[in-house]
């Protein structure tokens, strides 16, 4: 199949209420052409609504819409051009896989030797050469996602909508799915937004993600940055597992439990903020260990200790500043012999020593 053109998408104060909620508030998004870029957020975020206005299955109540350099918003879904893809198939069930593949071209106009080439092109696409024939009916889970991927992608479309396409397969199978879909993205090159609620799907597939919480874009970046360096505490909880714990800034310095921080973050204003902390990113370090510029030693005591195969977690107590857990991978033999109440040094780098809004404001 050739590779198809791309468009960047431009979303500009895009509001969409219904009753006094806001399913949208007032979104601004730049997708960049042949990008891949994943809405990341809680049922109720607002995803399907953004999804649908991209679409033009839901009007806005203001703000602007454009594909490349054209105003969308007038334009009916059917002349869009964009291909799309639900989490049911919404596939035809008695026709044949040819004849639901078929479709679009059928709906375009296109004559029938024209329309069968693409089919059968499309099909080897998405790695079901020679199903045509067959009624979907007949089909696997996994089958009938491809068949409404082959469908979305037969018009060759400059952009194409995915609202959780996997959700409803098995975990072994959507796992596979997430890397075929990246790799079918970056055979075709259309610029893609892809819709989930689940962290891992965002962070293996995207070119960026965008994460959103009550209609509003929280952050947009990157996957390692969206996890690394989260911005506010909304986004830091739904992406990994995490401990805060409140920290004191003043005139620069920062105090843990009245103890000096080194940290990563810019300075922030005085008063109290977050510091994250990642389970994975703490480790324990020997009493030989020096303090050094670039780790922060924290002192603590085991309170827990779960195995969970690939690794334990353990629960560790701050003195003066509250509980927290650090993952460690289950070859390290070294925390099994601790008991519980001994105590741990913990070390955590600066450049991992980040600090997020003030505790209360919860951003
Ligand atoms: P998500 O896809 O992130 O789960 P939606 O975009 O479906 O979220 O919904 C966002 C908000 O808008 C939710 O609070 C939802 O209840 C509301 N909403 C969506 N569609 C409608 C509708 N047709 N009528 C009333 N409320 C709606
Ligand atoms: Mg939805």
């Amino acid at each position: 199949m050739v590779r198809t053109s791309s468009l960047p998408i431009t979303i500009r104060q895009v509001t969409k209420s219904y009753g006094k909620n806001f399913a949208l508030d007032h979104v601004d998004l730049d997708i960049r052409s042949g990008e891949f870029l994943t809405l990341l957020g809680p049922s109720g975020s607002g995803k399907t609504t953004l999804l649908t206005v991209l679409a033009g299955f839901t009007r806005p109540d203001g703000g602007s819409l454009k594909f490349g350099d054209t105003e969308m918003i007038c334009v009916p879904p059917h002349k869009r051009d964009v291909g799309m893809v639900f989490q049911n198939y919404a596939l035809f069930p008695h026709m044949t896989v040819a004849a639901n593949v078929g479709f679009p071209l059928k709906l375009r106009g296109v004559s029938a030797t024209d329309m069968a080439q693409r089919v059968d092109a499309a099909l080897e696409t998405v790695r079901l050469g020679g199903y045509g024939g067959r009624s979907v009916d007949q089909l696997s889970g996994g089958q009938r996602q491809r068949v409404a991927l082959a469908r979305a992608i037969v018009f060759e479309p400059r952009i194409m909508l995915m609202d959780e396409p996997l959700s409803a397969l098995d975990k072994q199978l959507r796992e596979h799915m997430q890397l075929e879909l990246r790799q079918l993205h970056d055979k075709l090159g259309m610029t893609t937004v892809y819709v989930t609620h689940d962290q891992r799907e965002a962070l293996t597939m995207s070119d960026r993600i965008a994460v959103i919480s009550a209609g509003r874009i929280m952050q947009l970046d990157v996957p390692r940055t969206i996890y690394e360096k989260p911005t506010s505490r909304f986004v830091a909880e739904f992406i990994g597992e995490s401990s805060f714990l409140s920290v004191r800034v003043s005139q620069g310095r920062v105090t843990l439990a009245g103890r000096a921080l080194m940290t990563a973050t810019p300075a922030r204003a005085d008063g109290e903020h977050w510091l994250m902390l990642r389970p994975e990113r703490l480790r324990m370090v020997g009493p030989d260990e020096p303090d050094c510029a670039s780790v922060n030693i924290l002192q603590s005591t085991l309170v827990n200790r779960v195995y969970q195969g690939d690794s334990s977690l353990l629960q560790l107590e701050l003195p003066g500043a509250g509980l927290i857990s650090l993952r460690s991978p289950s070859n390290a033999r070294s925390d099994d012999g601790l008991p519980l109440g001994a105590t741990v040094r913990l070390g955590l780098n600066v450049q991992d020593t980040v600090l997020l809004g003030a505790p209360g404001a919860h951003a």
